[in-house]
C-alpha cells in the first residue's frame, strides 16, 4: 500500500469524512485488521480563510504549497487537497512539489463518466462555480456543466462559510439546497456534483433530487485506487 499525505482541516468537518471513508475503503479492500497509511496535516482554516477574504491567492499558494512539501517530507507518496475550491493552489503545487496530487475535478469527471452522466451541475463555493480552474477542467474532459445565476451562487456561498465549514447544518439551507438543485435539473443537468467537500453532509446524495455525485467519495475512490495502484475503487 502506498502512503498518501491529505491537505486537510478546510474544514476539518469534512477532512473527517476522508479519514474515514479511506480507512473504511481499505479495510474492505484488505480484510481483518489493515487500515489505511495516511499522513494528515490538518491546518488552521481561519489563516486560509483570511487570505481567501483578501484574494490573497498567491499566498494560499504559498501555504498550501508548504504543506504539501512537509508532507512529502514526511514520507507522503502523493498528495491530495481535501477541498474542492482548494485545487485553485494545485497548479502551484505540480510546479514545486516533487510527488503527484491527486486531482479531485479528475475524480469526478471519472465517476460521471463511469455513471453515464454527461452534463453536471457544479454546486459548491462561488470561485468553484463562477470560476475557470473548475468547471473548465470537467469541460475539458467532455463534461458539460451547469451551475445557478450569479445571485443563486453568492447564496451558495454563502450558507457555506456561515454555516457548512463550521459545522452547522440547518433544515432551511437543506430545504434550500435542494430547490437549487431541482432547478439546475429543470435546466437539464443529469447529475450534481457536491463539489464542497461539506455539502454532502447537509444533503446527503442519496436523498438530491438527481443523481449526486460526492466529491468527497469521487476523491475517496481515486486516492484508495492510487493506494492500491489500482484504478478508482468503488466506494
Ligand atoms: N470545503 C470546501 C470545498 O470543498 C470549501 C472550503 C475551502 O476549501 O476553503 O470547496
Amino acid at each position: 500500500m502506498r502512503r498518501i499525505g491529505l491537505l486537510g482541516g478546510m474544514s476539518w468537518h469534512s477532512s473527517i469524512e476522508y479519514y474515514t471513508k479511506i480507512n473504511d475503503a481499505v479495510a474492505k479492500k484488505l480484510g481483518g485488521h489493515h487500515s489505511a497509511q495516511i499522513l494528515l496535516d490538518s491546518c488552521d482554516f481561519a489563516d486560509i480563510r483570511e487570505l481567501q477574504e483578501a484574494n490573497d491567492w498567491a499566498g494560499n499558494d504559498a501555504s498550501l504549497t508548504a504543506t504539501a512539501q512537509r508532507l512529502v517530507d514526511g514520507g507522503a507518496e502523493a498528495v491530495a487537497i481535501a477541498t474542492n475550491l482548494m485545487h485553485k493552489c494545485a497548479p502551484a503545487i505540480e510546479a514545486s512539489v516533487d510527488a503527484p496530487l491527486i486531482h479531485m475535478v479528475d475524480s469526478i469527471a471519472t465517476m460521471a463518466k463511469r455513471q453515464g452522466f454527461s452534463t453536471l451541475a457544479v454546486l459548491g463555493t462561488r470561485w468553484t462555480m463562477l470560476e475557470d480552474f473548475y468547471t473548465g477542467r470537467l469541460e475539458a474532459q467532455g463534461i458539460k456543466t451547469l451551475v445557478p445565476d450569479e445571485a443563486t451562487c453568492l447564496e451558495v456561498d454563502q450558507i457555506i462559510w456561515d454555516e457548512l465549514t463550521q459545522g452547522k447544518f440547518t433544515d432551511a439551507s437543506r430545504a434550500r439546497y435542494v430547490e437549487i438543485m431541482n432547478d439546475l435539473k429543470t435546466r437539464g443537468a443529469d447529475a450534481v456534483a457536491l463539489s464542497c467537500t461539506e455539502i454532502g453532509l447537509l444533503v446527503p446524495p442519496e436523498t438530491a433530487p438527481l443523481p449526486a455525485l460526492d466529491s468527497v467519495d469521487a476523491h475517496v475512490a481515486a486516492i484508495v485506487g492510487w493506494m492500491m495502484a489500482e484504478e478508482p475503487v468503488a466506494i
